[in-house]
């Protein structure tokens, strides 16, 4: 009998069943070409259907603006990096960074490559366990780069930092993509890694301003130029056809449950559920981000000991809920429930932490 375990690893991660038993469904014989979609050719007519869908699934689902291209590309949100300061830097402008963790510090390590790169803002003082209040850019900056979601410490902005209308925002929102409505426009640039809440790994979203295109310099190398890649559809070269696919079937199966709006509902309800139990736990657990800062995606919490650390791991592994041990930097424990995670799952796992701190305190 086939056996499916509630899922809580960081990334990659769940991925909603029913985008998994269509993959399986098809996998053969993908609409009786007599061919996996593995097997097609990328410029072919079923492969551009399923393209086409994905990309507007993208647009329909985030409500993007005509003016927003939406890019296919593969070297994870970690080539991002250092493509960010490749198409949006500007000869003799800073490029400003809010600095909010692992990720954001590798982010600012590539863009150091390129040109001056400012922190404007920093959480490092208290182990990253807050996203910074009262963020100025300046005026002057060639780009303002902050970090969605953190998923190590488990902290997430809610209000975006505003910028001059020169200075284009751009956020990494790897672990955050669609886990909540956002206003598109506030954004010059978006991009996500897919592994975590839209699809597979072996992909990377992203979403820019039109206008934005045009900055790169001709002098640039042909793949890292976001410009070519919006020409060309993310065509230029073979695109990564299998994972852009499983995000169709994943992006379908959000449209199908209600959108991003509905899918923000559950996601509060459920990250409530795991605080809930933190707040209420005397002191048992102790969640790591500052309330004000809490992520709906990755709940972090440690223990009194390490040694209870490891054995509520060890226990909820018994009980079919995986994944749970936290980062190496914060340890602890985390709970990852992406927009795959089901109410039903997180429920258990709230139960679960409920019961082992009742025979443990
Ligand atoms: C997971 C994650 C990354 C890493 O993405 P890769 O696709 O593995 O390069 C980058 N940024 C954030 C915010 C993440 O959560």
């Amino acid at each position: 009998m086939m056996k499916r375990v509630y899922n809580f690893y960081p990334g990659p991660a769940t991925l909603p069943l029913g985008a998994l038993e269509t993959a399986q469904k098809e996998l053969l014989d993908y609409k009786g070409t007599g061919m996996s979609i593995m097997e097609l050719s990328h410029r072919s007519k079923q492969y551009a259907e399923i393209h086409e869908k994905a990309s507007s699934l993208v647009k329909e689902l985030m409500g993007l603006p005509d003016d927003y291209s939406v890019l296919w590309l593969q070297g994870g949100a970690s080539t991002q990096f250092y493509m960010v300061p490749v198409n949006l830097g500007i000869q003799g402008k800073k490029m400003e960074y809010v600095h909010t963790g692992v990720w954001s510090k590798k982010a600012i390590k590539e863009a150091k490559f390129y040109g001056d790169v400012e922190i404007v803002a920093s959480s490092e003082d208290q182990n990253f366990s807050y996203i910074p209040k009262d963020i100025v850019f300046s005026d002057k900056a060639a780009y303002a780069h902050i970090t969605g979601n953190n998923t190590i410490y488990g902290t997430e902005f809610f209000n975006w930092p505003m910028t001059h209308t020169s200075v284009p925002l751009v956020c990494d929102m790897s672990s955050n993509i669609m886990d909540k409505v956002i206003d598109p426009k506030k954004f010059g640039v978006i991009y996500a890694g897919a592994q975590k809440n839209i699809g597979p790994a072996g992909v990377t979203l992203v979403i820019v301003r039109e206008d934005l295109l045009q900055r790169v310099s001709e002098n640039t190398p042909t793949m890292q130029k976001w410009k070519i890649h919006a020409e060309k559809d993310s065509l230029f070269n073979t695109c990564p056809v299998w994972a852009i696919y499983m995000c169709k079937l994943c992006l379908e199966h959000l449209q199908s449950i209600g959108g991003v709006s509905a899918i923000e509902k559950a996601n509060r309800q459920k990250a409530k559920m795991l605080y809930d139990v933190i707040d209420g736990s005397n002191g048992f657990y102790q969640g790591h981000a500052r309330p004000d800062s809490r992520s709906l995606m990755n709940v972090t919490f440690n223990l009194p000991t390490p040694e209870l650390e490891a054995a509520c791991v060890k226990e909820a592994t018994e009980h079919d809920l995986i994944g749970l041990k936290g980062h190496r930097s914060v340890g602890g424990m985390r709970a990852s429930i992406y927009n795959a995670m089901t109410l039903e799952g997180v429920q258990k796992l709230a139960e679960f932490l409920t019961t082992f701190k009742e025979e443990n305190e």
